[in-house]
């Protein structure tokens, strides 16, 4: 372990699957984890740092420290079938293409874009010549909110083991969001004033240069209707020197002034999964800084298992970040892609660890809101177990969705111990039923073929709805019989 100070004057330093055998811990792994490490990572993204590495992980606990299971690719993440298949061809001396086929395979096969990314939740421009064309590197899902993908921001400074966005670090190229304008985000933007809230993610945004995201936010604060700026990110526990002694870590900072002195909030969406990452001096100082430009800070994570699978981690997490000054935001439910079958839990079991970390903490701690599932209708919040007219039900409510007129309108679900997620839930009762939309309800706003560049391509009249990304198709709708 190294300290503090020596912790922030170091240079970042990524371990990939190329030079993770140098580090002097890869050595005290067990050999069975040493394989696992280097078979998931063949399929699924592998990157940590140095920081985290040393400063992070705790090795008298591997394998079940959490750090390490949320940066090192673990052997359950596949399953057995492929795993053996790809260990197979790892064994066997495989020729790096055909490993890299069977890798596309099985990735593929793990609903690489959830909730209708690619095809419900593009938005489109209106141009001068009465064509549309779609705005890539854009997803409009909710009416206030924008998200925007700059294109140098697509990496991170890890990778976390259950990121519901790997699809985009492993090369499924047809998949990736990226948008090398902020021309069109600003023409979009002057089309539809209802959006106020612009979130940059990734990624990671924070990732580049600050002169280079400067390029993309300063624009966007000319835009009167726009009235905050997030930034998701993961820096602040990945690598809080972004903050703090990185070269331009002072220019990230004038650039946060520069928002927030335009008149703009700048709410910076920290990415913490575990109290350990608010721990180190040098994440307590980034926290400090970043308020200090008059940007607050936010606190979000999903539950996940083997991860933070534990109230008092999350109530330590939430405590710590507003003796800081942070504010606990969101506990989300694990996304329905990837590797979720290591890392989900059953819904009723979040909704268990969610309460015994609230009732740990104080009203400054109780902004927070959860645990919630970034499901296809929108933001559904699991409000608990209950009994309605005799039966056991889940209670739930969305706290966004694509439909504004179903925010906050309690419904239920039958309870069911196993279900992970929105979509292995049954309406209660009749009236429940509106709120259980498929995408196939929904009219996509893009068509999406699979293959390259399946409709990266310009105008699309033929392809898009015409509307606003994703609202219900109303003939549709009206079928449903509330
Ligand atoms: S920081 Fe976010 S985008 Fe990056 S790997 Fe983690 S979950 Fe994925």
């Amino acid at each position: 372990m190294t300290t503090d100070k020596s912790a922030a004057n170091e240079r970042y330093r990524a371990i990939t699957r190329n030079n993770i055998s140098k580090l002097p811990q890869w050595e005290t792994l067990d050999p069975e984890l040493r394989e696992a490490v280097e078979v998931v990572s063949a399929v699924l993204p592998f990157r940590t740092n140095a920081y985290v590495v040393d400063r992070l992980i705790d090795w008298d606990k591997v394998p079940d420290d959490p750090m390490f299971q949320l940066t090192f690719p673990q052997r359950g993440m596949l399953n057995e079938d492929d795993y053996r298949a790809v260990r197979k061809m790892i064994r066997d001396g495989a020729d790096k293409k055909e490993i890299e086929r069977e890798a596309n395979r099985i990735r593929l096969s793990l609903n690489p874009h959830p909730a209708g990314q690619m095809t419900h939740n593009v938005p489109t421009i209106a141009l001068d010549d009465g064509t549309v064309e779609p705005v890539q590197g854009v997803q409009h899902k909710y009416r206030e909110t924008l998200l925007f993908f700059p294109s140098h921001g697509q990496t991170c400074h890890a990778y976390c083991t259950f990121c519901f966005r790997w699809a985009q670090f492993v090369g499924l190229e047809d998949l990736r969001f990226a948008n090398k304008e902020a021309d069109q985000l600003v023409a979009y933007l002057k089309q539809h004033p209802e959006v106020t809230d612009v979130l940059f993610t990734g990624g990671d945004p924070m990732i580049m240069k600050s002169k280079v995201l400067r390029q993309y936010i300063e624009p966007v604060l000319a835009v009167e209707s726009v009235k905050t700026v997030r930034i998701g990110t993961k820096s602040v526990a990945y690598w809080p020197q972004r903050f703090v002694t990185d070269n331009d870590a002072d220019d990230a900072l004038r650039l946060f002034e520069d928002v927030t002195n335009a008149g703009k909030q700048l709410a910076i969406m920290g990415h913490y999964n575990h109290p350990v990452e608010i721990s180190t001096g040098v994440a307590e100082e980034a926290v400090r800084r970043i308020r200090s430009t008059g940007a607050n800070v936010r606190m979000q994570s999903p539950l996940i298992r083997h991860i933070n699978d534990d109230a008092n981690a999350w109530a330590e997490l939430w405590s710590r970040g507003v003796r800081l000054g942070a504010i606990p935001y969101y506990m989300f439910v694990e996304r329905d892609t990837g590797a979720r079958s290591y890392f989900e839990l059953p819904l009723a079991k979040c909704w268990e660890i969610f309460r015994k970390a609230y009732q740990q903490v104080s009203g400054m701690g109780r902004t927070v809101r959860g645990p919630s599932m970034s499901c296809f209708p929108g933001k559904c919040h699991v409000l608990g177990v209950s009994e309605v007219a005799g039966q056991k039900a889940f209670v739930l409510e969305f706290l966004q969705a694509r439909d504004p007129d179903l925010v906050r309108r309690p419904f239920f679900a039958k309870f069911d111990p196993t279900a992970t997620w929105y979509d292995q839930l049954q309406p209660l009762t009749a009236s429940d039923r509106k709120f259980f939309i498929k995408p196939e309800q929904v009219r996509p706003t893009v068509e999406v073929t699979v293959g390259r560049d399946a409709d990266r391509s310009g105008h699309t009249n033929g392809h898009t709805n015409g509307r606003h990304a994703g609202v219900p198709d109303e003939a549709l709708r009206s079928q449903d019989p509330q």
